[in-house]
């Protein structure tokens, strides 16, 4: 690994990382040379890491690797592949800290939730390190004699893995844990706002004992790196496709994979609802909706993008929240870790939140809180740091805000939610069902017949009785319904269908061409029952 001097930001970030692409275990340059610069939000001063930007030679040259790699590495029995999972995760937790910090330096999260992030990491590889001894196929009885019918489970092939930069280790893991457990090889493009997570993460793989060619990594954007790896399930070089991020992407790559017949894995964006009924405890309520709201500064595919209020809990609920939104530390996470937000995750992310004021304003609802960018015209007062040296932004909040307006129904990735006022949990449920997403989903109530019609009726992957919207545990599934996802799931057991294929034996020990369904030994003699006679 090879260090920059970062000049007065060595002593305060640390230096800046040299990444170099990982293609059958060697670190590479971009074949052209070329690089991009990630820097940290929270102060643009700091570089953080030079990254390569792959060509399409590099991807191809990253495809063949894993192509070569998929032959051995497939041959190698589960429970000895989950011994390299295991080692990774024992690396994991030793390293946990400084990933940690690598991930508030690069995406702005605070130190509380980037820690959280690694451990989930760290969660997934205990799970699925005792997965590769439970990898089960079944025995299945045959309708005929002397034939044993049985079922494995096979891996997939080259696995293509797109990530976003919000959960920069945790939502690689996620995906490249289970897949590389089942016996695939994997070519990874991360996010280009979180390279050097990456860039760590691959280094544990390697030193976990992951043979060459099994994990390679391009760094890049979209188009054209990304774009590339999509060309790639055209061109035949890959078998299934593993896509977290934005729905407009989604579809992309959901149009790829089913022109090749390929089922993705595609976990996309949300507008996650939280219910707050009349008979919540309003502070529990307001403590769950701030913390849906805006941890992360909104910036989770499982952020509270609509507050549906019943009709008396409004006035209260809206006092409270209000109150505790102006109590929020924002700013540097590095050198503040006591905030509760930081900065958005670019200057992209940054210029889209800016967007939906515009938004929100032309269809006439009430901002009752928010004024964009934080700086010196507009000081948030509770503000710790430089607030010029990053893309941070103010906490926000609108009312007057209904179906089919687009700010209640499209998802804006950032610090901002919307309170609306519904009469009755019939209401607050076809509100919260109005947007063309289904991620998660809360409700506060201590009505049990209101949560198991929440239960029954609400649209979503996942939800939460008095709980937040967010959060996530590696043995649950995760994923979501319509415009949230295509119905794979990540995590638990129910990830390993994404990577795997069920390949049904029939073995026939009869010595003879039996012919199911024709040479079947039904039986023969059946008799009328005639019970009618019991009856008076
Ligand atoms: P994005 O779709 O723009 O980018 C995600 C990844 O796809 C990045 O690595 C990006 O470089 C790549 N990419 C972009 N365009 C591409 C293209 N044309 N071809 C191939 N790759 C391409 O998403 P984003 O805005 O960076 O991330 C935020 C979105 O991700 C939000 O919508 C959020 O809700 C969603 N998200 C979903 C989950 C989930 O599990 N459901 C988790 C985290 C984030």
């Amino acid at each position: 690994m090879k260090l920059l001097d970062n000049g007065e930001c060595n002593n305060l970030y640390g230096k800046t990382i040299e990444i170099k692409n990982l293609i059958a275990d060697q670190e590479c340059a971009a074949s052209d040379g070329k690089t991009f610069e990630s820097r940290n939000p929270s102060d643009q001063r700091d570089l953080v890491a030079t990254v390569p930007i792959a060509t399409q030679h590099d991807v191809d040259r990253a495809l063949d690797a894993a192509k070569d790699a998929f032959q051995q590495w497939r041959e190698v029995p589960a429970p000895v592949r989950a011994g390299v999972i295991a080692r990774l995760g024992e690396l994991l937790a030793a390293n946990k800290e400084t990933l940690a910090f690598i991930i508030t330096r690069e995406m702005g999260k605070t130190k509380k939730e980037a820690l959280g992030s690694v451990q989930e990491a760290i969660d997934t590889a205990r799970f699925f390190q005792a997965e590769g001894r439970r990898l089960y196929g079944q025995t299945v009885p045959s309708e005929m004699r002397q034939k044993e019918l049985s079922t494995y489970r096979k891996p997939k092939g080259v696995v293509g893995v797109i990530t976003p930069a919000n959960f920069p280790i945790a939502v690689p893991s996620w995906k490249l844990i289970p897949a590389i457990l089942c016996g695939n090889t994997a070519v990874w493009k991360p996010a280009p706002d979180s390279p050097a997570v990456a860039y760590l993460f691959g280094k544990l793989w390697q030193a976990a004992g992951l043979p060459a060619g099994v994990l390679n990594i391009v760094y890049g954007f979209g188009r054209p790196t990304g774009q590339y790896l999509l060309d790639a399930v055209d061109a035949g070089k890959v078998q299934k496709i593993s896509f977290t991020g934005s729905t407009a992407v989604g579809r992309l790559v959901g149009e790829v994979c089913g022109r090749n017949l390929i089922i993705p894995s595609l976990e996309l964006g949300g507008k996650n609802p939280l219910i707050v009924l009349d008979d919540a405890d309003v502070d529990q309520a307001v403590e769950g909706a701030l913390w849906a709201t805006y941890g992360t500064g909104g910036q989770r595919c499982t952020s509270c993008g609509n507050i549906i209020l019943q009709r008396k809990i409004y006035a209260p609920f809206k006092s409270r929240f209000l109150a505790a939104m102006e109590k929020l530390k924002i700013g540097n996470p590095i050198l503040h870790p006591e905030v509760d937000y930081g900065p958005m995750i670019s200057k992209s992310f940054y210029e889209r939140f800016l967007e939906h004021y515009q938004t929100g304003s032309k269809e006439g609802a009430k901002l009752l809180m928010g004024k964009g960018r934080i700086d010196a015209n507009n000081p948030w007062p509770n503000f710790h740091g430089d607030a010029e040296q990053g893309y941070y932004c103010w906490p926000t909040l609108w009312e007057k805000v209904k179906p089919p307006m687009q700010l209640a129904l499209e998802e804006v990735f950032g610090p901002t939610t919307n309170l609306i006022e519904v009469a009755d949990v019939d209401a607050a449920i076809q509100v919260a069902n109005a947007p063309n997403y289904g991620l998660s989903s809360a409700i506060y109530t201590s009505n049990r017949q209101a949560i198991y019609q929440f239960k029954r009726t609400i649209e979503a992957g996942m939800s939460s009785i008095n709980n937040s919207t967010t959060g996530a545990e590696a043995h649950l599934p995760f994923g979501g319904v319509k415009g949230s996802g295509n119905g794979m799931r990540e995590s638990g057991i129910w990830v390993i269908e994404a990577y795997t294929y069920w390949h049904a034996i029939n073995d026939d020990l009869s010595e003879s061409l039996q012919l199911a369904q024709m040479d079947t030994e039904y039986l023969a003699t059946q008799q009328e029952v005639d019970f009618a006679a019991l009856l008076p």
